[in-house]
């Protein structure tokens, strides 16, 4: 994303927000975190800035809104928007970091998503944009 707050975004998870994430389940609860081999392949993960930001909700049918990624708890700790949103906060945000005591399976899903290209990713996930 590239709204105006994004502009104050730390610059170390600035743009995070349009990677992929993996939900890995512990013994006691649940934690989302990002998967840093793959993004959205229009996010231009150098300038950290969407290539399509004006047209992205015609162009890519798995962008979300702020409002919709604040309430499927969809953004980063961090990110300048669940700040100034914090009350609609539902669930845990987005991690950078891997959950510690997750499940052995969860590890292995981590291990084979990190093997694999980003173009292999999103054909197995995200099909639609490989056809755009
Ligand atoms: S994490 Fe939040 S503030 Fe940072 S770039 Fe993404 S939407 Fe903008
Ligand atoms: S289209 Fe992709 S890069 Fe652009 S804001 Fe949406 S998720 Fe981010």
């Amino acid at each position: 994303m590239f709204g105006n707050l994004c502009l104050k975004c730390p610059d170390e998870i600035r743009g995070k927000c349009c990677y992929y994430t993996y939900t890995a389940y512990t013994t006691s609860n649940e934690k989302c975190f990002i998967l840093l081999k793959h993004y959205c392949p229009y996010l231009n993960p150098e300038t950290k800035k969407c290539n399509i930001f004006k047209e992205r909700f015609k162009i890519n049918p798995y962008c979300a809104n702020i409002k919709t990624s604040i309430e499927l708890g969809g953004l980063i700790e961090g990110c300048k928007y669940l700040k100034k949103h914090k009350k609609q906060l539902k669930e845990s945000p987005v991690s950078l970091q891997i959950p510690k005591n997750i499940r052995s399976i969860d590890i292995k899903m981590i291990d084979y998503l990190n093997s694999i290209s980003l173009h292999d990713f999103l054909r197995l996930f995200y099909p639609k944009l490989i056809m755009l």
